[in-house]
């Protein structure tokens, strides 16, 4: 064994990690990565086929994200913002609000039905005003959900503010984040240290009771038939809140597609509609973009005519579905996937109401040693920089493209039941056998194992349960994205058969 992989053997603990299991084989040790491609201790060169746990935008050591980095170092590496602004950190909060608009050619507006108290100040296309910066997307959502709970108390008359999220939903591990969660495996354990949500039913269409299509081999959002449904489940849920208690304060989502649930997407016109129900029943809205924003779900209507115009483009996947959030979480991404940096937006509503004088103590009493830092700014300046750059919008359009066109050779697995993609996202849903959709056992290890069988053959990514989870930086060659569905297709057929 490398001595410093038996240094971690003897040392160090891995999240989300049965360390018994880990501790039985030598671990991967990474040593250096350019581009697309991580390379370890011994020399072996792997593709890092999930953006290394979903944060990396534009491929690993990037000359210029290095320039920024190292430019910044050159002044300071960290001061704090408690008591002090800073260069980098001002800088990317004007970026953020600007980028976070939505694009001019929207047109939709709506309305809150009826008014509840204060309900004028939630506007139907509120406008993204303000930048709290903390360190991952835990504590992103940890202070929306603060400010979202003082503004509905303060602003809005609800006495005892209460939220909703979607079934299935993640965000985060914090105990705030994990009150907001709806995963039984990782959050049940902890449940009397948390507070009541709510959870409304989350589409996913594969296996979604009131779907009556047959599966085929096509992405069952495609082939689905249903009426809405679960929309109507959705109205159910916000109507009785009201009826019995008042608004929810907050209706917190994964825009178009749950992460850690297992890369489950909304189909088009869910969100806008679940979105709108929301609204209308008077709930702010919570978007947790720390997986889905920069691009990563692809380009909003519009983005192509953006960069055309070279407007500033919008960076948020709900703008996808025309929905202005209230409060807006990043994180992963933000950075580049570089350092540790997260970002709460939010409105000048929300903002005012943490205004008064000094012995009124309004103030937002919430902040983090690293809030504002300057090496994590620098960073996310470099890359939003990246991100606007015509030749890289191209270029990622491209990439979409040649993925859409390689994920489609798998239906030709029987063991592939669903294959799901959002931009450059996909979930390649694993079954014993598609006629019938029947799911590997979780005891089975299927997921894991074609995993293991990946990383042999040089490519690196990480399963949620029986689904593969595939998310390439967007400096991906067609070759190596081509080469990445190969060796996930020869693994399945290898380990669970053709
Ligand atoms: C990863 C993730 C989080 C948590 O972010 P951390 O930086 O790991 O705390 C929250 N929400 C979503 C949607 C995520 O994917």
């Amino acid at each position: 064994m490398h001595p410093l992989a038996q240094l971690d053997h003897d040392y160090a603990w891995h999240p989300f990690t049965q360390m018994r299991d880990w501790l039985r084989t030598e671990p991967i040790l990474i040593e250096r990565g350019r581009g697309a491609l991580l390379h370890d201790v011994y020399g072996r060169r792997y593709i890092d086929a999930n953006s290394s746990i979903w944060t990396n935008l534009h491929g690993h050591n990037h000359p210029r994200i290095n320039q920024a980095i190292r430019r910044q170092l050159a002044r300071i590496a960290h001061s704090s913002a408690l008591g002090f602004a800073n260069e980098p950190a001002s800088l990317l909060a004007e970026q953020l609000v600007l980028a976070a608009q939505p694009p001019q050619a929207e047109s939709t507006v709506r309305r809150p039905a009826s008014l509840e108290p204060g309900s004028r100040l939630i506007a139907a296309r509120p406008k993204i005003a303000k930048a709290f910066f903390s360190d991952n997307g835990s504590t992103a959502l940890e202070v929306a959900l603060k400010l979202a709970f003082e503004f509905s108390r303060r602003t809005l008359c609800i006495r005892e503010p209460r939220f909703v999220s979607m079934a299935g939903g993640y965000h985060g591990d914090t105990l705030g984040a994990v009150s907001l969660g709806h995963i039984d495996l990782f959050h049940k354990a902890y449940s009397p240290l948390l507070f009541k949500t709510d959870s409304i039913m989350a589409p996913y269409c594969y296996r979604c009771p009131f779907n009556r299509a047959k599966p085929e081999r096509i992405d069952a959002r495609e082939n689905r038939k249903c009426n809405w449904e679960c929309l109507a489940q959705v109205e159910k849920v916000f109507r009785a809140q009201k009826r019995r208690r008042g608004p929810y304060s907050g209706f917190i989502f994964e825009p178009l597609m749950q992460g850690a649930a297992g890369m489950i997407p909304q189909p088009v016109g869910w969100l806008s509609k679940a979105c709108g129900i929301a609204r209308e029943q008077g709930a702010l809205l919570v978007a947790d973009e720390v997986m889905t924003a920069f691009g990563r779900t692809g380009t909003a209507r519009g983005l192509q005519t953006a960069a055309r115009a070279s407007e500033p483009q919008s960076i948020l996947a709900s703008h996808q579905e025309e929905v202005s959030p209230d409060f807006v979480c990043l994180a992963k991404g933000l950075t580049g996937g570089y350092v540790p940096m997260a970002a709460t937006l939010t409105t000048e509503p929300v903002f005012n109401a943490f205004l008064g004088r000094y012995e009124d103590f309004k103030t937002f009493f919430h902040g983090h040693s690293f809030t504002g830092n300057q090496i994590g700014a620098a960073a996310a300046l470099a890359s939003l920089k990246l991100l606007k750059d015509r030749s890289q919008v191209r270029a990622r359009l491209q990439l979409e493209r040649v993925f859409e066109q390689k994920l489609n050779t798998l239906w030709k697995r029987s063991r592939v039941g669903d294959v799901r993609r959002v931009g450059l996202v996909a979930g390649v849903e694993l079954v014993k056998d598609w006629r019938t959709r029947e799911p590997f056992a979780l005891t089975d290890r299927a997921g894991i194992r074609v995993c293991e069988r990946m990383a042999r053959r040089g490519v690196l990514t990480r399963s949620i349960g029986n689904v593969i989870v595939l998310m390439p930086p967007y400096c991906t060659t067609a070759e190596q994205l081509n080469r990445t569905i190969e060796v996930l297709s020869r693994s399945i057929r290898d380990e669970l058969g053709d």
